[in-house]
């Protein structure tokens, strides 16, 4: 046999074992050795210009253009010592990836060649970003984009380039990336939870906000990868059976590294490590050939940042491997999808979690504040928040019995479950409470809760943790910015809320402590019905969410309608994280990301049916045919005798082309239907529901097919070979 896969398989047998990137010397030696960190930066600039950037980093202080000239050129000098020869603005646009666009160092003038970069190349770049998308945001008669850097966020070289971390807006100022909201959202974050931090103690002046990411990706051999023209334009694979044994034997999950995997996994660290990426845990995953990676928890914009980098990093380095890193939420059907897990934190400037519960009752009536805060924002917002993380790819992972569900809750383990249990059922509470004997007692109850003693519930898509929540809704391809921008702005508003109810009670003459426990209370008692402890997996918790007024994201473009409504609109916009019209063009932007991502896995559903597994049946069709007249040569009428299996195979074969046939052409139609819609809205809402559903029912013939036909005809490489070495 000579298939294409064959040639794959033969291929992927002679990929060996091997180290590419290998560094002298302990990880500490070169670590952040290509980030221009502020230290390394006074060694290439005055003590002005570095004070300027220090400003910069710490207060968003703007620069102006004469300090800008000298760290531009600070900036060149050590570039070139590390041996780069351009520079590129690095923004996250609306497209889930990162963009670039190199320019060259080299100038010429006078006929002389020489190095430049000066500032106004630093602090602003005009990609010509017609083709990003931008909901609307731009004509294309004036089509500019500005990328422009974020000093909170170094440089550093990769591949011989200078990239500069930037924001990315339009000609008239509007975000185009995931960036800019971030960035807001974080500062009214800090504004609101400072606000709340000082009723505890006064000295507290900011708060940040950290991020853990974790990342799932899958591995497949580069010669199968290529074989499947499905994972290579969509990341998934739209057709194939499942595989004997997939992951129903649990023998992957923390099991022994492969060595093929385990020197990709030291070069990409390596490769990372030297970007100032303080990865930290390596591990098999539930699924075969899925993995993940964690660095250590870290500010939020530098997470991101260095999670989009890794992403980058990860395909780079595998390349020398010959292997594909798959990103995308769910590759195989049957097996477990991949997620991104976001553990989120707040601390604030004077060193306190507060998301940590302490050892004295003030410390954990500042934990109560927060945590009552974060139910309040979960549960107003709980559709928007799982909106967040809505997508294409995700939505074949999500709610699927092995990802978090669809809808949202939150879990907080049994010991502080019980706690918030008591505060609900403080009797006789009037606005007073805190003086009385009851609530201290509570207060005083909440033990210290350390990380690894919390019970862990896989199955709830927002867990307490210890001392931080675990975002698990997450898709593992996405930039989680879009998801946490949202996260902090409804913890933003809540702990707003929070301030306000409490100043209100302090004026009408309360204590202080008795006013923040009677909000806690109240905000407890009013989110209860986030509050879910079970397992989400289950049909009960389907229906009782259901009663309990939660909304689940069944379904991705119509859960986008959520950026329609009144609360959404009106809460980005009151803590100026976007505008209603950088909403609204979000939400175009998601419709139309929608219908183009299910276009192309409908289209080449399509071709794949046609071009490869039709012709591989019509081939396979044929030599029963020329068995059966054979037989019926030789046995005459009573040929059936002999070849009622044949037969049986032949018709269902046959049964099979025509109905994939017919249902491809069924395929062409819906997707030409909805086309035909003008309102991008409306139309994702068709392409959702008939062409998704169109291609689910070719997936099952062409599927019945490959378990038909002949193994050495068959001309995709199969689940069990690409899932497993
Ligand atoms: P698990 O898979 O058991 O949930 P991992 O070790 O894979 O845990 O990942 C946990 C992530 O959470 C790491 O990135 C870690 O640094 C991060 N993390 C730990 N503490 C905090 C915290 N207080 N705030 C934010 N992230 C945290
Ligand atoms: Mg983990």
């Amino acid at each position: 046999m000579a298939t294409f896969r064959q040639r794959a398989l033969d291929e992927a047998s002679m990929h060996e074992t091997g180290r590419f990137f290998v560094e002298e010397g302990p990880v500490s030696k070169y670590f952040g050795q290509n980030v221009l960190d502020l230290d390394k930066m006074r060694g290439y600039m005055s003590q002005q210009a570095y004070e300027a950037v220090l400003a910069s980093v710490k207060f968003g202080a703007k620069l102006d253009r004469g300090v800008s000239n000298e760290i531009a050129s600070g900036m060149k000098a050590w570039a070139m010592e590390m041996g780069a020869t351009h520079y590129t603005h690095l923004f996250h646009p609306l497209t889930d990836s990162t963009a670039e666009k190199h320019e060259a160092f080299i100038s010429f003038k006078d006929g002389k060649a020489f190095e430049k970069f000066n500032g106004s190349a630093l602090v602003q770049q005009e990609p010509d970003a017609s083709s990003f998308p931008n909901g609307g945001l731009r004509n294309t008669f004036e089509a500019r984009g500005y990328s422009a850097w974020d000093p909170s966020s170094p440089v550093f070289v990769m591949d011989g380039t200078l990239c500069i971390p930037s924001v990315f807006v339009s000609y008239t100022g509007e975000a185009l990336d995931t960036k800019v909201p971030n960035l807001k959202s974080m500062h009214a974050l800090s504004e609101a939870a400072s606000s709340v931090a000082a009723l505890f103690d006064e000295n507290v002046k900011s708060v940040k906000v950290n991020l853990g990411i974790e990342q799932e990706y899958f591995l497949v051999d580069e010669s199968l990868y290529n074989a499947r023209p499905d994972l290579v334009l969509t990341g998934r694979t739209v057709i194939g059976h499942t595989s004997a044994k997939d992951q129903q034997l649990e023998d992957h999950y923390f099991g022994a590294i492969p060595s093929r995997v385990r020197a990709f996994m030291k070069d990409f660290e390596t490769e990372a490590y030297k970007l100032g990426i303080l990865l930290q845990t390596r591990h098999n995953e539930v699924a075969p050939n899925q993995f993940e990676c964690a660095p250590v928890f870290c500010e939020a914009t530098k997470a991101i940042d260095q999670n989009m980098m890794l992403m980058i990093i990860m395909q780079k380095v595998a390349e020398k491997h010959r292997l594909k890193v798959i990103f995308h939420e769910k590759p195989f059907d049957g097996v477990n999808g991949s997620g991104k897990h976001c553990n989120w934190s707040l601390t604030t400037d004077t060193g306190v979690n507060l998301l940590s519960p302490g050892k004295t009752p003030t410390k954990n009536l500042q934990f109560l504040s927060f945590y009552a805060s974060v139910l309040r924002a979960v549960h107003k917002h709980h559709y928007l928040l799982m909106t967040s993380v809505a997508s294409l790819s995700n939505s074949y992972r999500l709610g699927g019995n092995e990802a978090p569900p669809a809808v949202m809750s939150v879990f907080s383990g049994s010991t502080l479950y019980s706690v918030f249990q008591a505060i609900m059922n403080m009797k006789d509470i009037k606005e007073s409470v805190a003086s009385s004997q009851e609530s201290i007692k509570i207060v005083n109850s909440i033990p210290e809760i350390f990380p690894d003693n919390t019970d862990r519930n896989r199955t709830s898509p927002f867990a307490f943790t210890g001392n931080r929540f675990e975002f698990r809704a997450v898709g593992s391809s996405q930039n989680v910015a879009s998801a946490v921008y949202v996260l902090n702005s409804i913890v933003a508003e809540s702990l707003n809320e929070f301030k306000a109810y409490v100043d209100a009670l302090e004026l009408a003459g309360e204590v202080r402590s008795s006013a923040v426990m009677a909000v806690v209370r109240r905000f407890i008692t009013e989110s209860r019905d986030i509050m879910f402890e079970g397992n989400g997996y289950s049909k009960e918790w389907e229906v009782e969410s259901g009663a309990r007024g939660l909304k689940a994201v069944k379904n991705v473009t119509e859960a986008y309608e959520v950026y329609h409504e009144p609360q959404t609109v009106e809460l980005f916009d009151r803590l100026g994280v976007l505008a209603p019209n950088e909403v609204e063009a979000r939400f175009e932007i998601l419709n139309e990301t929608y219908v183009k991502k299910l276009q192309i896995e409908a289209r080449i559903l399509g071709d794949m049916c046609l071009n490869h597994v039709i012709p591989a049946a019509v081939k396979y069709q044929n030599i029963l045919i020329e068995n059966v007249k054979g037989m019926k040569d030789i046995f005459g009428d009573s040929f059936m005798e002999y070849c009622a299996s044949e037969v049986e195979t032949l018709k269902k074969i046959s049964l099979y082309i025509n109905g994939v046939s017919a249902d491809v052409e069924s395929l062409v139609e819906a997707r030409k239907k909805a086309n035909r819609i003008e309102d991008i809205a409306e139309r994702a809402k068709v392409y959702s529901h008939e062409v998704k559903d169109m291609m689910e029912k070719v997936r099952l013939s062409a599927d019945n097919l490959e378990m038909l036909i002949d193994d050495e005809m068959w001309p995709l490489p199969k689940y069990r070979e690409l899932l497993f070495f």
